[in-house]
């Protein structure tokens, strides 16, 4: 799928505050002055509607912790969907969610606008899951405080799909994942550090026998550090033979 030119985020939260830092450094603080990625915080609390802008609730049924109401964030959804010509696609953080991988991902940088509605306390009124999201992310099994660091992770990541985010596409190309394999191991200078030396194939200039190796030991380390995503990748009968010839 070909990612959108540029992405719109709106956030719902009760800690808008945490979003400042992470979007003001380095590459997402680029691509917002490039204008390739905008992210718009909304407190949840404008919704709500008493003195003490309460946004949670007991449980019906009981149990322990709360539970965030549905008033609010239907309310605040439809006043955010309007902020925008494109209608956002409601994703909620949620350990129920589709697990954030480089798929899910690449899906989610297609669309040119997302609503991001970040938990807190217990959850959510179910009514909110049901009749107002479209779709649930989860950063992985293990629960978090809250939905705002996931939301934070899912905006990272798409964003440095979208044309023009890294630097150079390449550095894109050969990322961790991007064809089912995890990085090649990486040197600096200097050449030798404490008596540890760097692979001298990678100081020999030949680039064929470096891209080789690099392939290799993208090979050798799926293998044994992430078996499980080995079988969705391409090899050839050589890369094959190789791979079961190592340790
Ligand atoms: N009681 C819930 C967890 C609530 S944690 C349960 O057992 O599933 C509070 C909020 O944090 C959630 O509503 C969600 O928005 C966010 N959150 C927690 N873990 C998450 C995860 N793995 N991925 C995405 N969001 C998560």
């Amino acid at each position: 799928m070909t990612p959108a030119a540029s992405i719109r985020f709106d956030v719902l939260t009760i800690f808008p505050a945490m979003f400042d830092s992470p979007f003001e450094q380095s590459i997402m603080a680029r691509a917002r002055a490039a204008g390739l990625l905008d992210v718009q915080t909304h407190d949840l609390r404008q919704w709500a509607h008493d003195r003490h802008r309460t946004v949670d609730d007991y449980p019906f049924g009981g149990g322990a912790g709360m539970v965030m109401k549905p008033e609010p964030i239907f309310e605040a959804i439809e006043a955010i969907q309007p902020l925008a010509p494109e209608r956002a696609t409601v994703v909620f953080m949620s350990p129920l969610g589709r697990p954030l991988t480089r798929a899910v991902v690449e899906d989610l940088a297609a669309l040119p606008r997302m609503l991001l509605l970040c938990g807190r306390y217990e959850g959510i009124d179910e009514r909110v899951r049901e009749h107002v999201v479209d779709l649930e992310v989860s950063i992985g099994d293990v629960v978090v405080s809250g939905g705002e660091l996931p939301a934070m992770l899912l905006i990272d990541a798409v964003a440095r799909r979208i044309p023009g985010v890294l630097g150079s596409e390449t550095s894109l190309a050969e990322e961790s994942f991007d064809d089912g394999l995890l990085e090649y191991p990486q040197y600096t200078r200097p050449p030798e550090f404490r008596g540890w030396e760097v692979p001298p194939i990678l100081l020999s200039g030949h680039h064929a026998e470096v891209d080789k190796w690099r392939r290799r030991q993208r090979l050798l380390r799926t293998r044994d550090l992430r078996p499980d995503l080995l079988g969705g990748v391409e090899m050839t009968a050589a890369e094959r033979r190789w791979l079961e010839e190592q340790e």
